[in-house]
């Protein structure tokens, strides 16, 4: 879970910056900008200034409105095959901004068989729930092209158990499972543990989970946590941490059963879990099914 660049994406939705100070052919989206109590004068299409000071309460069709006061919108702008950034600059946003031109030079507009069916939808056959760790990356790993698979990604991969409450509670990771499963028809869900989990060593190494957000999330693993006490408790914590990357996997598949929609699903054979572990230090991928036994099946 270590990365010096938090990415926030989303299919449906983007978010961007804008710039007073781009050039023209830059701000090829003149959308405007809201600003509140900024000292400087802005030439961006849209806004007005009020004052020798600044800029105050100045409101036009665009972004920024919702920010707190105080922050503005900055440096917003399009990237495209026009786009004349600095890849070199050592600016981890510019090496983002180039990588997007080149995507979009040599993939996005040579592929239009691919890009033009998502315009209208998507529908992945396959979930996967991985660590946020910048080291595990599911698309490269697995070869997925857009459109092919529904990624969640999150401290340690883990899932929560079903919990209907909805006051001041906001479930990410189950929002996303009930979207994949009932909105979009995944028929396959797996989660995706890693080796040198940073989140799994903090489950084996916390002794306090309710202090902050991470323990309060990687508690999710106590019972993975107690199994990997259980049977390996003898052992050194790097090959407790091994064996508890894997049965955490385990803890976030029951908890996936617990959600009636999936548990339906699993049980009519509509929907497959599986667990697998990506060993970075090794080269290695470790797959495995939760299937119902046929004593289940059978009942
Ligand atoms: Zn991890």
């Amino acid at each position: 879970m270590a990365a010096a660049t938090a990415t926030l994406a989303c299919s449906s939705s983007g978010i961007a910056v804008a710039n007073s100070r781009v050039t023209r052919m830059q701000l090829q989206e003149s959308s405007g900008v809201s600003v509140v109590k900024t000292p400087f004068v802005s030439k961006t299409p849209g806004l007005k200034s009020t004052s020798r000071r600044g800029l105050v309460a100045v409101h036009s069709a665009g972004l920024g409105a919702t920010l707190p006061e105080g922050y503005e919108v900055k440096d917003r702008v399009v990237v495209d095959e026009s786009h004349a950034g600095d890849a070199a600059s050592g600016n981890v946003i510019d090496k983002l901004k180039a990588g997007f031109k080149n995507f979009k030079e040599s993939n996005f507009t040579q592929n239009p068989e691919l890009f033009e069916p998502l315009k209208s939808g998507q529908a992945p056959e396959v979930m996967i729930i991985a660590c946020a760790d910048s080291r595990v990356c599911p698309t490269m790993l697995h070869g997925l092209k857009p459109g092919e698979a529904f990624i969640v990604r999150s401290v340690a991969n883990l899932v929560p158990a079903y919990d209907p409450s909805m006051e001041n509670v906001h479930h990410g990771t189950s929002a996303a499972v009930q979207y994949a499963v009932t909105a979009l028809g995944v028929k396959k869900v797996i989660v995706m543990g890693h080796s040198s989990c940073g989140g799994i060593k903090a489950l084996m190494t916390m002794d306090d989970f309710g202090s902050d957000f991470v323990g309060s999330w990687v508690k999710i693993g106590l019972p993975a946590k107690e199994t990997t006490l259980s049977q390996m408790g003898d052992k050194p914590l790097a090959e407790q941490c091994t064996f508890c990357e894997q049965e955490a996997v385990n803890v976030s598949l029951r908890n996936l059963l617990s959600f009636p929609f999936v548990e339906e699903r699993v049980q009519k054979g509509e929907v497959e879990l599986y667990g697998m572990h990506y060993d970075f230090h090794d080269g290695k991928l470790t797959s495995w099914k939760a299937a119902p036994s046929m004593a289940t099946v059978n009942a």
